[in-house]
């Protein structure tokens, strides 16, 4: 495996590689999630490279850009052990300069959801993913389902930007009683921990109710924020695969999202139905 910080020396030498790229972009703090996407991009292409960057620009101004878990060693290893061929391991100096080219997040579903409580965030995250995919050029990329709306806008962002790429999404991998892997769950305390666990509770609920043919968006949504009531709700939001609010649950066209506060930690989740 190499490890390239320089943005134009990785273009310089995947420039010699021949073959499919899959690309797997992460903040680091590798767990089983973000090891699921190299594994699969291992499976499916000739060469694989991995990214490792905490993007300032996606954090805002009191958010936990200082504190998000930074595991390099640790991180190093697990790619070597999953055949990653290139770690990029940029600086921000490299990524970014002092008068920058930005691009903005669309004005509706970039500031939805996630976008509401951080408002700016999405145009950060679409920046640097446009950054990496422009440096990376692959073949294929890997993006979890579990940032849904995250994964809604980088697939716009392609379309639209008519960007030579296909976005592969992955499902959510997660701990044996259903939480959601993420590199922030090392925040919570073991009662935060439990209390999490009221997310997968509402999104099980939900999916019951959808079982027994009770599909109204109201009504699950009633039934999801009782069990949720000890987390800070940010959201619970039911859409379709273009994120329109719906009436109605439409199976194969549904996605049920979730976002909370356990302590001061912002947790995601949701179900594709
Ligand atoms: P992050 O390092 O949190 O920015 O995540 C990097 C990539 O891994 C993103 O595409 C995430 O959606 C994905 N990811 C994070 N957690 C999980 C998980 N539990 N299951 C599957 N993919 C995940």
């Amino acid at each position: 495996m190499r490890i390239v910080h320089s943005p134009l020396e990785l273009q310089k030498l995947l420039r010699e590689e021949q073959g499919s790229v899959g690309f797997v972009p992460t903040m680091g703090a590798l767990h089983l999630g973000h090891r699921t996407l190299i594994d699969t991009a291992k499976k499916e292409n000739d060469i694989v490279v991995v990214s490792i960057f905490v993007n300032p620009t996606q954090f805002l101004e009191g958010e936990d850009l200082d504190a998000y878990p930074r595991k390099e060693e640790a991180d190093k290893k697990v790619c070597e052990l999953s055949g990653v061929d290139y770690l990029f391991y940029p600086s921000a100096d490299a990524m970014y300069g002092s008068d920058e080219v930005s691009l903005n997040a669309p004005s509706v579903r970039g500031y939805i959801m996630e976008g509401t409580s951080r408002p700016g965030h999405f145009s950060g995250v679409l920046t640097v993913v446009n950054k990496l995919l422009n440096i990376v050029t692959p073949t294929r990329a890997y993006f979890g389902k579990k940032d849904a709306q995250q994964l809604m806008l980088i697939e716009t962002m392609v379309t639209n930007l008519f960007m030579n790429v296909e976005i592969v999404p992955m499902d959510t991998v997660r701990e044996k009683d259903g939480l959601a892997m993420s590199s922030r769950n090392v925040y919570l305390s073991e009662q935060e921990r439990t209390e999490a666990l009221n997310i997968i509770k509402s999104l099980r609920i939900a999916t019951q109710m959808v079982m027994r043919k009770e599909c109204s968006t109201v009504e699950i949504q009633e039934a999801m924020l009782s069990i949720l009531s000890p987390l800070q709700i940010e959201y619970v939001t039911i859409v379709n695969r273009q994120f329109q609010p719906i009436q109605k649950v439409e199976i194969g066209n549904t996605i049920i999202l979730v976002e909370a506060i356990s302590g001061t930690t912002r947790l995601l989740d949701n179900i594709w139905i």
